[in-house]
């Protein structure tokens, strides 16, 4: 999946689908312009294309991402924004323990007031992903901590459409949870839930930005909410 952001200036997020996205910007270029290529973490699913981008471009772009992106020119601190265009300001928010360089972009259109956050492999519809380069506690200050401070009705698109598969981890482990069959029934109507949900419906859903719920602490036998987060991860990793 790879959105890309439909304005005059354009930024590619998670490119790793060159031979897609180069077809699109050369047949669009009357309209697109590439400002830049902004990537949410290093794996190569993410930003395996950024090589093969810039070698189609006439002249370079500025690649902003973790430190371990294939040919990243910038990595803006924590907190730090920029701008896609007039209207779109951009803050980075580091997310490290799927990948230590993650980063999670919230987007505000200036224009419409409509605020989004692409959040790679650190928070999906429903889930997380997997701790590979970090541990619960990590993810607990990422999801709970900074996503979970965006305003409520910040739109959310992960980097992957996996929510039919945690609905089903969801449904064991928070069966009672009305807003999980809410999920459900949006999962099993609609192929796409990227951008279908916002924080504020995550927060009521997804089992792992819910570590501080008794039916979850339960259910992991944990109380301390990194110790939930990492127990509901290996249980999630088991399922
Ligand atoms: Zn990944």
């Amino acid at each position: 999946m790879t959105p890309t952001i439909p304005f005059t200036d354009t930024a590619n997020v998670t490119p790793s689908d060159a031979f897609r996205v180069t077809p699109v910007l050369s047949e669009q270029s009357q309209k697109l312009n590439l400002t830049a290529i902004v990537n949410t973490h290093h794996h190569w699913d993410h930003a395996g294309g950024n090589k093969k981008i810039l070698q189609s471009l006439s002249s370079p772009v500025p690649v902003i991402g973790g430190r371990d992106c294939e040919a990243v020119t910038k990595t803006p601190a924590h907190g730090s924004t920029f701008t896609i265009g007039k209207n779109i300001q951009v803050t980075a928010l580091h997310t490290p323990c799927h990948t230590q360089d993650s980063i999670c972009y919230y987007m505000e259109d200036k224009s419409t007031g409509e605020r989004a956050v692409f959040t790679g492999d650190t928070l999906f519809i429903g889930g997380c992903g997997k701790f590979f380069e970090g541990n619960g506690a990590e993810m607990h200050v990422a999801l709970n901590e900074i996503l979970a401070a965006l305003p409520d009705d910040t739109k959310v698109y992960p980097g992957h459409e996996y929510t039919k598969s945690n609905v089903k981890f969801l449904k064991k482990v928070d069966p009672a949870n009305e807003a999980v069959q809410k999920l459900e029934r949006f999962a099993d109507e609609n192929h796409e839930t990227q951008g279908k949900f916002t924080i504020g419906q995550e927060k009521q859903h997804n089992a792992f930005m819910r570590v501080h719920t008794d039916d979850i602490k339960k259910v992991t036998g944990k109380t301390d909410p990194s110790e939930v987060m990492a127990q509901l991860r290996e249980l999630k990793n088991a399922s």
